[in-house]
């Protein structure tokens, strides 16, 4: 018995099933490499769903964790802590907004984003109580909490987890007019990923975000984008939001923001929005920790100072025209932004991503047919050209 293989047997015997990874166990990462427990070396293609988008371990944001570990880690929003107020000021800038409101998950924040809405429905809006209507798209990802799932169009997501929350309205994905259609004096939002990830990298038409900015203003509807996955930097721009420059009304934000490192969300808007909130109304143990704070700033700094937005939209270029040169029946279509990138194929994507994992790169099937290629932004040319070349290598 390897190392791995009984590893992944314990693993097996007491999680619960709720996922299925592939048959690689990580012990030990730096940038772009992980290596598993008998030494071998695999080009992380997934950061860990965009997490990871500065990189493993990146210098700076393990300083940042190790000093505030040796200050304070937790004080509970019962006090103030020492970190907020500039993790805050950061967030803000970066945002555009000027109020933020911290978690941890990205579920969580979800969860926040729409009950934010519900009460601007009823506190500024002035729907009728208990009315407030949130619409979202077909085969979103919001997240696996109650509300999340409530909003999904997955049965998978779904089956066995009812009653679903009331008040959802599920149109198709890119459909301006589908938008207008569905909203009524009672809608409190439109939530929307601007890209869709877990969807298998879905882009929706050129003009959409704009039209759905539009809409928002016109009849009043909060427009909340879900860039948990698809912002800071990882689609080539700092929001995906951007690549139509619009600004929603709400930004979601998780994932990276805590740099691989530490869980941390964040919903930002401006006070018309998030002031709807009293004390005791809403909050979280661990939101706004100095700790995740701290490393969050480190965070957001390293995404400035190494240029990731610029990074992933050249590299992302590349890989794209590259990627579309391999001549192959299997493959459907390429398409991205940035360095997030599908490649739909005809037929299932998991062997693909078993024998990209035998040359040394890890990657992870989304919806059947598509695999994902979003590997930590820092990524050097060479180790792109290596990844590449691996890909090439599976589909020759
Ligand atoms: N929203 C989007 C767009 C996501 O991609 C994800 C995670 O993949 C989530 C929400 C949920 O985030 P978390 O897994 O941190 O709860």
């Amino acid at each position: 018995m390897t190392k791995t293989s009984t590893i992944i047997e314990k693993t097996e015997q007491f999680g619960a099933k709720n996922y299925h990874p592939l048959p690689i166990v990580i012990s030990k990462a730096e940038g772009v490499w992980v290596e598993d427990p008998e030494g071998n070396r695999y080009i992380d293609m997934l950061s860990a769903y965009s997490a990871v988008n500065q990189g493993h371990r990146h210098p700076k944001i393990i300083q940042a964790l190790k000093d505030q570990a040796d200050r304070i880690t937790l004080t509970s929003r019962a006090f103030h802590n020492d970190q907020l107020a500039p993790f805050y000021e950061k967030v803000a800038s970066l945002t555009n907004k000027e109020m933020v409101l911290p978690m941890n998950t990205g579920a969580e924040a979800v969860e926040t984003a729409v009950k934010t809405a519900r009460r601007w429905a009823y506190d500024v809006k002035g729907v009728a109580d208990n009315q407030a209507e949130i619409i979202v798209c077909e085969n979103n990802f919001h997240g696996r909490t109650m509300t999340a799932v409530s909003l999904s169009s997955s049965e998978a997501y779904k089956r066995g987890f009812g009653p679903m929350l009331p008040g959802i309205k599920i149109i198709p994905y890119g459909d301006a007019n589908a938008l207008r259609e569905a909203i009524t004096p009672n809608t409190a939002a439109f939530l929307v990923e601007p890209i869709q990830g877990e969807a298998g990298i879905i882009i929706p038409k050129d003009g959409f975000l704009k039209e759905v900015r539009e809409i928002c203003t016109e009849q009043n509807v909060l427009f909340i984008a879900d860039e948990i996955q698809s912002g800071l930097a990882r689609s080539g721009k700092l929001f995906a939001c951007d690549w139509e420059e619009v600004e929603p009304d709400m930004y979601i934000l998780g994932k990276a923001l805590g740099g691989g490192v530490m869980p941390i969300s964040v919903v930002c808007a401006n006070r018309d929005v998030l002031g709807v909130f009293e004390p005791g109304s809403h909050g979280s143990t661990f939101g706004g920790n100095p700790l995740a704070c701290a490393v969050s700033i480190a965070a957001l700094e390293v995404i400035e100072e190494e240029n990731l937005v610029k990074r992933s939209h050249d590299l992302g270029e590349y890989v794209m025209e590259e990627l579309r040169k391999i001549p192959h029946a299997d493959i459907k279509e390429i398409r991205g932004r940035g360095l997030f990138i599908g490649i739909e194929l005809h037929v299932p994507a998991r062997e693909y991503c078993e024998k990209l994992k035998e040359l040394g790169l890890l990657c992870k099937e989304t919806h059947e047919n598509v695999i994902r290629l979003a590997p930590p932004l820092i990524i050097s040319e060479e180790d792109l050209e290596f990844a590449l070349s691996k890909i090439k290598q599976v589909f020759a």
